[in-house]
């Protein structure tokens, strides 16, 4: 069964445009004042703050790679390399693309990685 190269590009982007928005949320501004009169008021919620930032900046970083994996994949799309590992040239199992369609990496590379 071949893939459809549409279908495939439209869930990407679709993925990309969610990611986009997590990664908005995650760093955006906090606007509740309370966060900002509570910050450092206690010896316990400044350690709290920086876990939840350090969480955040954990979480934007993974969305962030997993961005980057997406618009590489429609690149990949574009010039005709979609399915094949970029490190390696292998090409990656169907079943591998069917659950994460941006998959750049063989299995193989990607524990690598
Ligand atoms: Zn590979």
């Amino acid at each position: 069964m071949a893939p459809d190269p549409q279908a495939i590009t439209r869930a990407l982007e679709e993925r990309r445009r969610e990611l986009q928005q997590e990664l908005a949320s995650l760093t955006e501004v906090p606007r509740d004042p309370m966060a900002a009169v509570s910050f450092g008021k206690r010896i316990g919620d400044g350690t709290t703050e920086a876990v939840e930032r350090l969480t955040k900046v954990g979480a934007a970083e993974q969305l962030d790679a997993m961005r980057a994996d997406v618009v590489r994949a429609l690149e990949k799309l574009d010039d005709g390399t979609y399915g094949l590992c970029d490190r390696c040239g292998a090409s990656i199992p169907d079943e591998r693309l069917e659950a994460r369609p941006w998959s750049v990496l063989c299995v193989r590379c990607a524990s690598l990685r």
